[in-house]
């Protein structure tokens, strides 16, 4: 309130002084006889004046930097305090503002992390020295080109492609090193993206020091323990065995058949964990499939009474059929093992804008929610008694989850506790071809 009741002060002193001036003048006048000459003179003067005081403020306005303001009071006084006020006011924000991006400049600039902005079309605005090393970004010359014409991994155009940012993707630069980056984008304010990058080669080098012994323990397993298995079946078969061996020989048997199928799951894994490379494949006849797979499942000591096929597309999927089936294979024998001999178990194949869905529903023991999230995690079981006592290893779905990975497909679980469960494998249209086409060329592998 205190600027409006100074300038209103102001105004009323320089229209009283203007009054006075023209008073003044007028009885100057009076002395020539002449009042209205003798006003419009002092006015003049007046007039004269207010336009000096304009040119002294405008001229300081234009080097407030440099110039001190003009000494003056009255209505000019309080105008050239106002615009003082509002001058030091901006220049606080301003160094205020400036201090802030200096150090979120410097912060950024020590992070261990690459940041890089974007703007709406994914060019870039800004980067962090860390980000120019890992990503091979030079300073200025870089800047307002988009970000895939920089980063050119196929799998970073992938994960562009499919706009599902939550989470990294890992990416390998072979140049000038081997590095492995984790890439991620991060949207913010208007349609701007954040480019987080991070070397996790150390990561990856013990990843694949893990993979590697995993796979070379399973392949030494291998050998004894087809060399036992073959005595245990000899054992069991021998009409000279002692009757009290006959129980622990069974028991032996059915252990080494689990640990036989443990370490047959472990190497397949390790095989499909080589790389996550999409894979191409060729056509295959889904129905086909199906209809072995329901053979297997009938063939079983004990199933579920009712085995249904539903084949809804003619249409082939793309894949490599090894892995495929090995995948189909483990959500059947899943849903023949968790569903009771009167339950049913029913296969499903259909094809529809989203690409092709192949499913297995069962009216088996179903699972509780809390379970559904860790489901494709490696040994992860729901009851890991039930688990061994029908020789299952824990490595099914975590199997199934790497195929679908490397065909391009997701895993969806629907599943209730005591009602049944239905796995389904979404493939994208891409891995669908219709069947007349079924006979073209196999899709070429993105090696
Ligand atoms: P396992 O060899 O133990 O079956 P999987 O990886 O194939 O291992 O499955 C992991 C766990 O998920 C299983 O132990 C089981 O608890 C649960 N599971 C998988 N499929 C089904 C199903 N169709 N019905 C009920 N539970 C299932």
């Amino acid at each position: 309130m205190q600027p409006l009741r100074s300038s209103l002060q102001a105004l009323a002193y320089a229209s009283v002084r203007v009054l006075a001036a023209a008073l003044l003048g007028a009885l100057l006048g009076l002395l020539i006889s002449h009042p209205w000459l003798g006003m419009a003179g002092v006015l003049a003067v007046y007039l004269g004046w207010q336009l000096v005081m304009l040119y002294r403020v405008e001229w300081w306005l234009q080097h407030r930097s440099v110039a001190d303001p003009p000494e003056t009071r009255g209505v000019w006084g309080t105008v050239i305090a106002l615009i003082a006020r509002l001058h030091r006011r901006k220049r606080f924000h301003k160094l205020r503002f400036v201090q802030l991006m200096r150090q979120l400049q410097q912060s950024t600039a020590a992070l261990p992390n690459g940041v890089v902005i974007l703007n709406d079309e994914r060019e870039i605005v800004w980067f962090n020295h860390m980000a120019g090393r890992l990503l091979g970004l030079r300073p200025n010359i870089d800047l307002g080109l988009r970000i895939e014409n920089l980063v050119r991994e196929p799998q970073f155009a992938r994960y562009i492609e499919k706009g599902d940012y939550a989470n990294p993707v890992v990416v390998r630069r072979s140049s000038p090193n081997e590095i492995f980056l984790s890439l991620q984008l991060v949207a913010y304010g208007d349609g701007q993206q954040l480019l987080l990058a991070s070397d996790v080669s150390r990561q990856m080098r013990l990843e694949a020091v893990r993979r590697d012994f995993v796979a070379n323990a399973s392949h030494e397993l291998r050998s004894p323990l087809t060399v036992i298995s073959g005595y245990l079946e000899t054992l069991s078969h021998d009409p000279a065995l002692a009757a009290e061996f006959a129980v622990p020989i069974v028991e032996m048997r059915r252990q080494a058949e689990r640990m036989t199928a443990i370490v047959r799951d472990l190497l397949e894994l390790s095989r499909l964990e080589q790389t996550d490379e999409r894979v191409g494949g060729e056509p295959l006849d889904v129905e086909a499939m199906m209809a072995l797979l329901r053979k297997d499942v009938l063939a079983r000591a004990v199933h579920p009474r009712d085995v249904r096929v539903r084949v809804e597309s003619t249409a082939a999927l793309i894949g490599r059929e090894p892995e495929i089936h090995s995948a189909f294979a483990n959500l059947v024998d899943n849903a023949a093992k968790y569903t009771a001999p009167e339950g049913s178990l029913e296969m499903r194949w259909w094809v529809d804008a989203d690409g092709g869905h192949f499913a297995v529903t069962d009216t088996g023991i179903g699972i509780p929610a809390e379970h559904l999230p860790r489901l494709t995690e490696r040994f992860y079981r729901v009851d890991p008694g039930r688990s061994r006592a029908t020789g299952g290893s824990g490595l099914g779905l975590a199997i199934v989850k790497h195929v679908l990975q490397r065909h391009g497909a997701d895993l969806e679980v629907r599943s209730t506790p005591a009602k049944g469960s239905t796995f389904t494998c979404h493939f994208p249209p891409e891995r669908v071809r219709p069947a007349q086409r079924a006979a073209l060329a196999p899709l070429a592998e993105d090696a």
